[in-house]
């Protein structure tokens, strides 16, 4: 499961445009993901560029 950090995220939505399953949803004040239609391929956490999204808190390694 992926887990957004609030205190790094920006919002400035980048996850969002590359999730597949469209699930994320950028709101006034934090990340809302639809863990129901979240088919767990870790874009969102591959391409935030603030390291804010993490997988069952662990650390996202980067290529
Ligand atoms: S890409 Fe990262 S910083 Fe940007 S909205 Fe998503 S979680 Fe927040
Ligand atoms: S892991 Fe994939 S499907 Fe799930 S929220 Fe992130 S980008 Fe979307």
């Amino acid at each position: 499961m992926v887990v957004v950090n609030e205190s790094l995220c920006d919002l400035c939505g980048t996850c969002a445009g590359v999730c597949p399953a469209n699930c994320i949803k950028i709101l006034e004040t934090k990340v809302l993901i639809d863990y129901n239609q979240c088919v767990e391929c870790l874009n969102c956490a591959a391409i935030c560029p603030f390291e804010a999204i993490r997988v069952s808190g662990e650390e996202v390694i980067k290529v």
